[in-house]
């Protein structure tokens, strides 16, 4: 459910928002390779107008499958911003869209959210990463079989999920 102001509403008292917001409302699905976002974003948040603007704060949280850019292990990051603020101008040349008295605050909320993605996830800051191959039992393009004995990363992976 998109988090929509009616800024008629604003004009005698703030007004409190919550809800949910899914990754397709979002436009956050298939962004990164190693992130993922398969849950919704939690929002709870209160409006007020403030002069000729919109002031809206609160917290928001969402919760992130990644995978170990170093070991390729499935983790969860959580997403929390829980004092996220939004100055919404109502006037001058920066001011916000408003339609039918109502502004969305999906395009803002989208915005800080993926400033906060782990550019580089890691499972954990002591990560070793992979396992180093000894030298010489690696196979190099001799089109190693799947019931190769060597283990991969991918066939980790697989233990993992499954
Ligand atoms: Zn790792």
């Amino acid at each position: 459910m998109r988090p929509l102001i009616n800024i008629r509403h604003l004009e005698r008292k703030s007004v409190p928002l919550q809800g949910e917001l899914t990754a397709a409302e979002l436009d956050l699905e298939n962004l990164d390779e190693l992130i993922h976002v398969s849950d919704s974003l939690n929002y709870d948040l209160e409006a007020e107008k403030v002069d000729q603007a919109i002031l809206v704060q609160g917290r928001l949280s969402l919760m992130l499958e990644c995978e170990c850019a170093r070991c390729l292990r499935p983790f969860q990051h959580e997403l929390e911003l829980p004092d996220w603020a939004c100055h919404l101008p109502l006037d001058g040349p920066d001011r916000v869209d408003v339609v039918n008295d109502v502004v969305d605050l999906t395009p803002f909320i989208r915005e800080d959210i993926l400033l906060e993605f782990p550019q580089h996830p890691l499972c954990g800051t002591n990560c070793k990463g992979l396992p180093a191959r000894k030298p010489g039992r690696v196979k190099q393009s001799s089109g190693a079989s799947p019931s190769s004995e060597v283990s991969s990363p991918w066939s980790e992976l697989n233990k993992l999920k499954f």
